[in-house]
């Protein structure tokens, strides 16, 4: 049976019950592939520090990419890091996915209410990762962005698209999926 392995990457703080509800959502669907999922020790952020840029004050989110998908042989790595990511040409990303190395990235910061001014949610914080950690997975296993804006592969360009979408992959997506993992 193969593992997706959760990775916490605390720069201040990744709240456990964050890393469970992603851990249960993901566990749930992908164990209809076969697949289990496992939470690691959390690491810091310092591995990392060579993505860091200054005047940004974010990382660089292809950093995250190359340092954990070297950390244990798995069908998926997900790390989950509060950090602000970005890439060349964007101003931010709320995750990123390399299929060639099975890894992904997401990142907590403007999943936080309190990033738009808003009162905290915890609620809402866990809703908003288990949809990232899904679309960046849907990556992971092969999938591309989805024209559907309720499908969970479909892009967001905001916290908006986020808040619009569902949880999980449509007719479509799915059976892209049921392909590539058969
Ligand atoms: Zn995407
Ligand atoms: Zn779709």
């Amino acid at each position: 049976m193969g593992e997706i392995l959760i990775v916490p990457v605390e720069m201040q703080f990744v709240e456990r019950s964050v890393l469970r509800a992603v851990a249960a959502y993901v566990g749930d669907f992908y164990s209809g592939f076969g697949l289990s999922v496992r939470i690691l020790h959390k690491i810091d952020i310092r591995p990392f520090m060579d993505g860091y840029n200054e005047t940004r004050r974010q990382f660089l989110g292809r950093t995250f990419i190359l340092g954990l998908s070297g950390l244990r042989r798995a069908a998926a790595v997900l790390g989950i890091t509060d950090a602000d990511l970005y890439e060349e040409g964007m101003n931010f990303i709320f995750g990123l996915a390399h299929p060639y190395f099975r890894t992904a990235v997401i990142s907590l910061h403007r999943l936080r209410p309190e990033f738009y001014g808003e009162p905290g949610d915890r609620n809402l914080l866990k809703e908003r990762a288990v949809k990232e950690a899904m679309h960046e997975l849907g990556h992971v296993f092969g999938l591309t962005h989805c024209p559907d804006p309720k499908c969970v592969m479909h892009f967001s360009n905001s916290i908006l698209d986020t808040d619009l979408k569902g949880r999980d992959y449509c007719t479509s997506c799915r059976k892209k999926l049921e392909e590539m993992l058969r």
